[in-house]
This record gives C-alpha cells, sequence and structure tokens, in this order.
C-alpha cells in the first residue's frame, strides 16, 4: 500500500478514538463548548446512559449564521489563532476537534443562534456526513444533542460498561462541573430524572447542597480570600472554595474537587496536599469532602498534557501543594471545634444564665495532636492560630451539632480512635447504653454503635473475601425494575461479596437464594436491604462513593434499631465489639456514637470543684 492522507472521515475517527472514548466523554465536550461560550445555564439530557441520546443545552453566546458547519469540520476553532501561546490558554478547549470527533460517531443535531441576531442554523451530521441543514427560529445559544452514540463502531461500543455505570461517570463529571463553575446553573436529567440541580450565580454553598445534598452543604466550611500583600499585590497563586467540617467526612477519597482557574482538574499531588491538611482531624481511612479552587498564573499552568485534558500540570507544583495544603490547615485550624468531650449540659444553666460561657465547661484531656511532630507540616502554620490543643471552640460548625442541646463527642478529633474498657451499668429508653470507664460516664447510641460494628465488619469481609452467608430456607423472590435489573447485573460481584446469593427468576424477578449472616435473625427485612443497596448505586455518583453507602445501607439493616430491648450481655457484646472498632466514635454518617461525661465534667456540674 502506498502512502496517502487519510480522507476526512477516516482522520476524524481516529481523532475521535483519543477525544471521545466514551459517553462522558462527549457530555465533557459539549458542556467544555457551552462554558466557553460564555454560558450561565447548562442543561444536560442523558438517556441510555449515553448511547440513546446526550443533549446539553446552554444560553451562551450561539454560533454566528453561517458558521455552525465550520464549527464541525476539523480543526475548526475560535479560540486559538496562530500567534495564541499555547501555554497560557484561558478556554477549555482549543483544538477544534471535539465536534468534528463526535460527529464522526454518532448521529448529531445541532441548533444555534447567536444572541442579537434574529435567526439560527440548524445542522444534522450523521456519522460526519451532512443530511439537513438550514435556518431556524430557536432561542439564543446552542443546543447539540448526540444521538446512537458508536452504533457505526461497533467494537468501542462493546466496550462501554453498562448504562448506569456509564450514567454514573457522567454525574460524577457533571457534579464536577457544577462544583469548580458555580457561576453557572447545571441541571442534569436522566432518563427523565433530575439527577442534579445547581442554582448557579456563584453560590457554591448552593451548588454543593445541589449535589451533595443540603446537610453536607451546611457543614462546609469557607476557604477564606487571600489578604492581599502589603502592596496591594494579591498573591500569584490564591486557594479558595469549600471544605467540609471533619463531621461530614468519607470512607473513600471521591469527594476532592479540584479546579485551577475555573478548570476542572485531576491532580494527585494536590489532593494529597488537602487529605494531609485534615491530618488529626479525621480518623483513619477517613477523607474528606472539598471543593478547592485554585488560582495560578496562565503560564504556571500546562493543559496541553493529553487531549482528554484533565490532569493537568503545575510549572511550580510544590508551591501549590504548599499553598493549598496551608489553605486548608489553617482553615481546620481556626474553625474546628476542639478535641474534647464536653459535658451535656451547661452546669450552671439551672441559674438561668442559660447560654453564657460563664463557669460554662471548659476542655478536658485534650488529647494533643501529632501536628507538630508531622513533618509533612511545617511549623509556622501554627504561628497565630489557635491549635487544637488550646481549646478554642465554635459552635455550630458541624451540622449534627448546630442546634443541639448536647454537646456530644466530636469523635474525629480525638487522635487515638480507641476505647477504654468500658462497664455496662444499663439500659436507657431501649435505646442508649449507659457505661462508666476509667474516665467518667458514657451514653451509646446503640443503633449508632451497632452500625459503625457493622461497617467496619463488612468492609473487612469485602477486602478480604470472607463474607458469611446464610443460605435461606425458602429463597425470597424480588421484583426489580429494568434498572435496577441492569444495575444488578453490573454490581454482582460486589452484592454477592456482601453475602447475598441471587439467581434471575423470570422477567423482573431475582430470586435471593442467601443473605448475609448479619441479617440471619431478620430475613424479613433481607429483600428491603437488597433494594437499599441497589438504590445506593442507581443514586449515582463516583464509585467509591457509592461502594461506601451501599456498605453503610447494608449496616443500617443489620443493626439493633433505636427502641430494642437489649439483655445485658447482648449490651456487654456490643461494647465489646465497640472497643474494638478503628473508629469507635462515630457511626459511618459521621454521626457520634456516644457522649462522654468526663470525671472533671461531672465534678464541676456538680459543683464539687
Ligand atoms: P474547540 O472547542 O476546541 O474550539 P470544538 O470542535 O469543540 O473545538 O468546537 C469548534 C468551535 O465551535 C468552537 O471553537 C466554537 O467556536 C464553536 N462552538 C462549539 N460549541 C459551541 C457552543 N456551545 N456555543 C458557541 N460556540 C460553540
Ligand atoms: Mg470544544
Amino acid at each position: 500500500m502506498s502512502i496517502r492522507l487519510l480522507d476526512d472521515a477516516t482522520a476524524a475517527r481516529i481523532a475521535a478514538g483519543e477525544v471521545i472514548e466514551r459517553p462522558a466523554s462527549v457530555v465533557k465536550e459539549l458542556v467544555e463548548n457551552a462554558l466557553d461560550a460564555g454560558a450561565t445555564r447548562i442543561e444536560v439530557e442523558i438517556d441510555g446512559g449515553g448511547t440513546d441520546l446526550i443533549r446539553v443545552v446552554d444560553n451562551g453566546t450561539g454560533i454566528a449564521v453561517g458558521e455552525l458547519e465550520l464549527a464541525f469540520e476539523r480543526f475548526a476553532t475560535s479560540k486559538v489563532d496562530a500567534t495564541s501561546d499555547l501555554l497560557g490558554i484561558a478556554t477549555l478547549g482549543f483544538r477544534g476537534e471535539a465536534l468534528p470527533s463526535i460527529a464522526s460517531v454518532s448521529r448529531v443535531e445541532a441548533t444555534s443562534r447567536a444572541a442579537g441576531q434574529d435567526s439560527g442554523e440548524r445542522l444534522l451530521l450523521e456519522f460526519g456526513e451532512r443530511l439537513e441543514f438550514g435556518k431556524t427560529g430557536v432561542p439564543a445559544g446552542t443546543a447539540v444533542a448526540v444521538r446512537g452514540l458508536f452504533s457505526n463502531v461497533p467494537a468501542r461500543k462493546k466496550f462501554l460498561r453498562s448504562a448506569g455505570a456509564e450514567l454514573g461517570r457522567i454525574q460524577t463529571l457533571v457534579t464536577s462541573y457544577a462544583l469548580v463553575r458555580s457561576d453557572v446553573a447545571f441541571r442534569l436529567t436522566a432518563a427523565g430524572r433530575e439527577r442534579l440541580v445547581t442554582p448557579g450565580g456563584d453560590d457554591l454553598r448552593g451548588a454543593v447542597a445541589g449535589t451533595y445534598g443540603s446537610r453536607v452543604a451546611e457543614a462546609m466550611l469557607e476557604l477564606p480570600e487571600p489578604e492581599p500583600f502589603a502592596d496591594g499585590v494579591t498573591p500569584a497563586f490564591s486557594v479558595g472554595g469549600l471544605a467540609g467540617a471533619p463531621s461530614i467526612s468519607r470512607g473513600n477519597r471521591g469527594f476532592i474537587t479540584l479546579a485551577v482557574n475555573g478548570r476542572w482538574i485531576q491532580n494527585r499531588r494536590i489532593s494529597y496536599a488537602i487529605e494531609q491538611a485534615y491530618h488529626g482531624f479525621l480518623g483513619e481511612r477517613r477523607s474528606p469532602i472539598a471543593v478547592v479552587l485554585v488560582k495560578a498564573p496562565l503560564n504556571d499552568v500546562d493543559v496541553n498534557v493529553h487531549p482528554a485534558k484533565t490532569e493537568v500540570r503545575f510549572l511550580r507544583e510544590d508551591l501549590v501543594f504548599g499553598e493549598v495544603q496551608r489553605a486548608v490547615r489553617s482553615l481546620l485550624i481556626a474553625t474546628t471545634p476542639v478535641p474534647a468531650f464536653r459535658p451535656t449540659t451547661r452546669p450552671h444553666a439551672f441559674s438561668g444564665s442559660g447560654g453564657s460561657s460563664s463557669g460554662g465547661p471548659s476542655v478536658v484531656n485534650a488529647p494533643r495532636t501529632d501536628l507538630e511532630q508531622n513533618p509533612l507540616w511545617p511549623s509556622r502554620h501554627d504561628e497565630g492560630t489557635s491549635g487544637p490543643e488550646t481549646g478554642v471552640h465554635v459552635d455550630a460548625t458541624d451540622a449534627w451539632m448546630a442546634g443541639d442541646q448536647v454537646s456530644a463527642v466530636t469523635p474525629q478529633q480525638t487522635q487515638r480512635e480507641t476505647l477504654p474498657v468500658l462497664r455496662m451499668i444499663g439500659q436507657a429508653q431501649e435505646t442508649y447504653l449507659i457505661a462508666e470507664g476509667p474516665d467518667g460516664v458514657y451514653v451509646i447510641d446503640q443503633h449508632a454503635a451497632h452500625e459503625r460494628v457493622r461497617y467496619e465488619e463488612i468492609t473487612d469481609a469485602l477486602n478480604t473475601g470472607t463474607a458469611d452467608a446464610q443460605q435461606l430456607l425458602e429463597p425470597e423472590p424480588v421484583g426489580l425494575d429494568p434498572r435496577q435489573e441492569e444495575l444488578l447485573s453490573d454490581q454482582l460481584e460486589l452484592i454477592a461479596g456482601m453475602g447475598f446469593v441471587v439467581e434471575s427468576f423470570g422477567p423482573a424477578t431475582v430470586l435471593i437464594r442467601a443473605i448475609p449472616r448479619m441479617l440471619a435473625d431478620r430475613t424479613a427485612a433481607a429483600g428491603d436491604a437488597f433494594r437499599g443497596l441497589l438504590d445506593e448505586v442507581a443514586t449515582g455518583g463516583r464509585y467509591e462513593a457509592w461502594r461506601d453507602r451501599m456498605i453503610a445501607t447494608l449496616a443500617c439493616h443489620s443493626s439493633v434499631r433505636a427502641g430494642m430491648r437489649l439483655s445485658e450481655d447482648e449490651g456487654r457484646a456490643l461494647l465489646r465489639s465497640l472497643e474494638k472498632a478503628e473508629q469507635p466514635h462515630t457511626c459511618p454518617h459521621g454521626r457520634p456514637t456516644m457522649i462522654h461525661m468526663s470525671q472533671p465534667d461531672l465534678e464541676r456540674g456538680f459543683g464539687r470543684r
């Protein structure tokens, strides 16, 4: 064969292989185009995990009459010209490859009208070939619908995961953009169901609420705007955004979102810097929720690393690492309650001084953090701030604490996640275990405590492949909708790892043959627990996130509830297991498992000293 130039269609298809790997890549390119066009509202609509339909509608600048077809030519871009410095690119796209690549592997319908022009254009392409083109009346902005993705590239299509899994990736992506671009209102719907909505208008907390829920949003702490230097110049690098209070930590790393100059990025070292900043604030194996927005001089950022463009290099990475870590660390030190157990009522409340702090509780036995010994943490960071050991307490930074009469243990801050040996005194209100240890009295929430124990058991069983299953005498049929069926087939391994043995049984039904042994004494609830697991997968997000939620769900279903009478032996057994837990102080959702009244608290409370 002699050397010849590839025809356009072939060249586009090859380029597509690099840029358009899966449905989420299409969403990424279209959303980035919308952002580059200055949109303030972006709607994403998905069907069939993106292979049936991906539609992105924006209210950006639109494409001028006569240019819509050009936009679908290779290397057509409005964003770079021959004189541009490729290092300093401020837009998200710049290669001019995305639209032709997408069009070469799907059917595309694009409509656009530039603001200020009376009519727009509509273009219909199939595998890169123009089918229809004409003028049309459409709202200002651009809409691109991509149908039948990869239908002419069966090999690529086979390589995709299930619709549910592809949707999960899309949701992760849109979540990330919604968080790093809170100036833009995002909406994602899939199969007609709304998956996330954010308000736009630079409301970052609102964006967190729209993606992770309002409980998380309330517990996010603000990274302060950097102070200008004395000469009025703001630092070249700055770090803003929101960092989660330690009370809302997660069991995996999927909740750290990074941006540089408004561009969502992935960078392991910077993520690590954030985790390091939480050192001593979170228990082992816990990871923070954070949206960290870095501003850096354009010339410090190299975006031209890979066509997919998410992994970004900094030319002075150590500097960025240090800035990010310092910003998050000092925020935590300044705002997080001291690591101490506090009395549940204010000693002099009866005298009417209610909320006054005079005579109020003081910090007792605050464990020292090991900040000072952490070589990764230069000591200057503690200057001028109150380290955890000095006892500053700021109320209501933690959502679960806000409005609470009692202040509970703030467990994530206790350094050694160990419990002393506890002597069971009894059960109160069929909900709490009362116990005493060498250092005072403990009130333990039996459900939260058991959830913690179960959570660690399940995690262990999954990691070691040792889940204990119990055969059901009578297999239980469970009805599934088509979506659940698909999720199930995708996650069979994980679910089996938890001890469920299921087999398909006619249309839309599965038979549960065995259940995790920890559910053995509540077989009636097995179906609910099982469906609960699938719901967690369906909620989407990142793999680690829903794996974690699935474990928490099973832990919840297999735990004693509030309002259950426990025998003394059962209570004691629970205490023993809790003592052995790695993080005995919190349940998997981050709520406390116990309240501790120390000996000095008691003495002070009763006016004995
Ligand atoms: P790139 O983004 O790298 O320039 P694309 O193939 O993604 O390449 O897009 C080609 C061109 O089409 C862009 O440079 C831009 O001028 C125009 N364009 C694409 N999408 C939009 C949009 N949503 N709104 C306005 N213009 C758009
Ligand atoms: Mg683009």
